[in-house]
């Protein structure tokens, strides 16, 4: 073929027609024809996304979810089979919009019941971070009724929105960890705790969050700017996880089981044996209600579910198991430096019976090694020593009293 013969092989123009022709193994193609193709190519590309999300949606199944929170979460297996259920149907629930059925799948918004340090944030940061949406995490102590001093319920969305870089979208498929959330129990059932505002009030204000409606958001929060234009929040995707330690409420299931066992058999557990150090495990929403929550709130969190208490066991678990277990970290630490850092059993049971001995909890293990290594941490790096060996004896001795009495100070 001569030159002046040449032509596109899909649409025939002749190169000269063309500004350009570009030559494959048998065939010619003109730019007109180029660009028309990656405009069919880009079209199909956008058909399919839909198809995208949703696979990206396309969830961990439960036990996938499970195996994960295991990575990050010593124990607390009851709370992890019923979280990755919820959040599992969660999400389906999210995917079930496209379909046309009369069947609405309800949320799973959760309440987890634990004392304090016994990992609640820990497993709904976990759970965030597993699904890459945004999470944000507010202590309930500092909401107020409306008209009072103190944050508006309102304020929760705001943090969300931040959490997500003010992306709507995605903000409206993130998780809010409401923390101490006992802490708005009605006082009247309650007298120990000494609020200035009624717990109720607040909690009838979180009602409507909880339930799934428009709210307007101020984008930067408080009462301070009061010319911001609101950013209206769909929290009917959003999950709730509502966490607490309802001190005492031990007490209130103790009574309610003693008055079941009047009435009916006295089987409380599957083998019938009661375990008085782990009561939470009997709890029911009843009893939530009864240490002063208002009933709508507890039928808007219907997922219930309770932390168990750390043991020496789990407390030496947490130190070094995790992905992320504090000991690892040290050792990462170290090591930018060069140094080979390791510790023994018995300098681990050490810091675990220290964490005991003064309640420190699981909080307390990274501040008891803090105090226990910063010395090594400030001398070591830039020196000749290139190993570190922790023993008992070592811990012993950079943990003296003053170090105690100041970790239980802030704990
Ligand atoms: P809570 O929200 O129940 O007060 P956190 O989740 O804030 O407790 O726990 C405090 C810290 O203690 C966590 O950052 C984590 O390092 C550690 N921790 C507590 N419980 C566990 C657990 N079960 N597994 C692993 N680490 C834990």
């Amino acid at each position: 073929m001569s030159k002046e013969q040449l032509e596109c092989s899909f649409c025939g123009r002749n190169k000269s027609d063309t500004n350009l022709l570009i030559a494959g193994l048998d065939a010619h193609i003109c730019d007109r024809c180029i660009e028309q193709a990656h405009g069919i190519v880009l079209e199909d590309t956008t058909v399919e996304q839909p198809a995208v999300t949703n696979a990206e949606l396309e969830l961990r199944k439960p036990k996938a979810i499970k195996t994960f929170l295991d990575e990050y979460i010593i124990g607390q297996d009851f709370t992890k089979r019923v979280m990755s259920v919820a959040v599992y149907n969660h999400y389906k629930r999210l995917l079930q919009k496209d379909t046309d059925d009369d069947v609405e799948i309800q949320k799973s918004n959760i309440m987890m019941v634990g004392q304090t340090g016994t990992g609640k944030t820990l497993i709904a940061k976990t759970i965030a971070r597993m699904l890459n949406v945004p999470l944000a995490i507010v202590d309930a102590t500092v909401l107020t009724e409306a008209g009072y001093v103190g944050e508006d319920v309102e304020s929760i969305l705001t943090r969300l929105l931040q959490a997500a870089d003010y992306d709507l979208e995605k903000a409206q498929t993130g998780i809010v960890f409401i923390d101490e959330v006992d802490k708005i129990a009605r006082k009247s059932d309650n007298p120990s705790i000494t609020r200035d505002v009624s717990g109720e009030g607040v909690q009838q204000g979180l009602l409507k969050l909880l339930e799934g409606t428009v709210v307007n958001v101020p984008p930067k929060g408080g009462r301070k700017h009061p010319d911001q234009k609101f950013i209206e929040v769909n929290t009917e995707n959003i999950l709730f996880i509502a966490g607490g330690a309802f001190d005492g409420i031990e007490k209130v299931i103790q009574k309610r089981m003693n008055m079941q066992a009047v009435g009916f058999s006295a089987s409380m557990s599957n083998d019938g044996v009661v375990e008085k150090d782990n009561l939470l495990q009997y709890i029911i929403p009843k009893d939530i209600k009864d240490y002063g929550m208002i009933p709508e709130i507890i039928g808007r969190l219907p997922v219930l579910t309770y932390m168990d208490p750390l043991d020496a066991k789990t407390l030496r678990a947490i130190l070094t198991e995790p992905k992320n277990a504090i000991i690892k970290q040290y050792k990462k630490l170290f090591e930018m430096d060069d140094i080979a850092f390791s510790i023994t059993d018995e300098a681990l049971t050490f810091i675990v019976e220290r964490a005991i001995e003064y309640k420190l909890g699981a909080r307390g293990l990274r501040s008891l090694c803090e105090a226990i290594l910063t010395d090594a941490m400030f001398d070591m790096p830039g020196g000749d020593q290139k190993e570190l060996e922790v023993s008992k004896d070592y811990a012993e001795s950079k943990l003296n009293k003053n170090a105690i009495q100041k970790l239980k100070a802030v704990s």
